[in-house]
C-alpha cells in the first residue's frame, strides 16, 4: 500500500458506514519478489480465491443468529392490539419460510464443507451459497426492521434530524443493518453473474 501510484477514496455505504474504499493503481511498479502465482495468471489465481469468498459471503451462523434475535424482538413487539407480532400468522409466515431457506443453506453449506474436508476445494456450488446467503440476509434484515418498526429509524447514522436513541434497545442498528446489507446482492460478484457461473458450469447452457 506504501508503493507509489496507489491511491485510496472512501467510498460511504448506504446507512452512512466508512468500510470500503476505491483504490486506484496507476502504473505501480510490482518487485517479483511480491508476485503471486504465476505471470499473467492473475485472473485464474483470483477466480479461485473468490469461490472461497462466495462461501464466506453465505454467512450462514451470522443469519442463524439473526433469525433468534428477530424472534426474540417479534415475542416482545406487539402488532396492533392483537399480541405479539409473532402470534401474527402473516408475520409467522414470513419467519417461518425464511427459517426453512435458511436450513437447506446450512445443509447446502455442510455439504460443500464436508467436501472441503475430504480435499475437494469449494466448486460452482459457492454461487449458489452466495446467491441463497445473501437473499437470506436481505429479507432477514427487511424482516428486523419491520420487527422494529418506527423505532428503526432514529438510529440511522445519515437520517436528517437524527434524535439519538428512542424506543427499545434491539432497535439499534436495525436500519442501519437494513441499508448496509443491500450491498450483499452485488459484491464478490453480482448475484446476476453467479447465475450466468451457474448456467455456464454447472447446468452447461
Ligand atoms: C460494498 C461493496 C464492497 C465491495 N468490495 C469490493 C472489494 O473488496 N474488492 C473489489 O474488487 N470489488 C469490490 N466491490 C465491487 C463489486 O465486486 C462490484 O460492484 C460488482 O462486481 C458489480 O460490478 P459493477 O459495480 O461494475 O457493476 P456492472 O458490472 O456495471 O453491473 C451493473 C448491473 O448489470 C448486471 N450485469 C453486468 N454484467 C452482466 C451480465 N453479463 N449478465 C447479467 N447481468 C449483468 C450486474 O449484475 C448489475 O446488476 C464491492 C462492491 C460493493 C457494493
Amino acid at each position: 500500500m506504501k508503493s507509489p501510484g496507489i491511491s485510496v477514496r472512501p467510498i460511504i455505504t448506504l446507512e452512512g458506514g466508512h468500510e470500503v474504499n476505491d483504490v486506484f493503481l496507476d502504473n505501480v511498479k510490482v518487485p517479483v519478489e511480491n508476485r503471486i502465482y504465476h505471470e499473467n495468471q492473475g485472473w485464474t489465481c483470483a477466480k479461485s480465491l473468490l469461490l472461497h469468498e462466495r462461501s464466506g459471503i453465505a454467512g450462514v451462523a451470522r443469519s442463524k443468529r439473526g433469525l433468534e434475535r428477530l424472534r426474540q424482538m417479534a415475542r416482545s413487539e406487539l402488532a396492533d392490539d392483537t399480541g405479539p407480532l409473532l402470534a401474527d400468522p402473516f408475520f409467522k409466515r414470513k419467519v417461518a419460510e425464511l427459517e426453512i431457506d435458511l436450513t437447506a443453506l446450512e445443509y447446502t453449506e455442510l455439504r460443500t464443507l464436508a467436501g472441503e474436508s475430504a480435499g475437494k476445494g469449494p466448486g460452482p456450488e459457492s454461487s449458489i451459497l452466495k446467491i441463497k446467503g445473501t437473499e437470506i440476509q436481505q429479507r432477514l434484515t427487511e424482516l428486523t426492521l419491520e420487527a422494529a418498526g418506527h423505532y428503526g429509524a432514529p438510529y440511522l447514522r445519515n437520517a436528517p434530524h437524527n434524535l439519538g436513541a428512542v424506543g427499545p434497545d434491539d432497535a439499534h442498528g436495525v436500519a442501519g443493518a437494513y441499508f448496509n446489507v443491500r450491498k450483499t446482492s452485488i459484491y464478490g460478484g453480482s448475484n446476476e453473474i453467479q447465475r450466468n457461473i451457474i448456467a455456464k458450469v454447472v447446468l452447461g447452457l
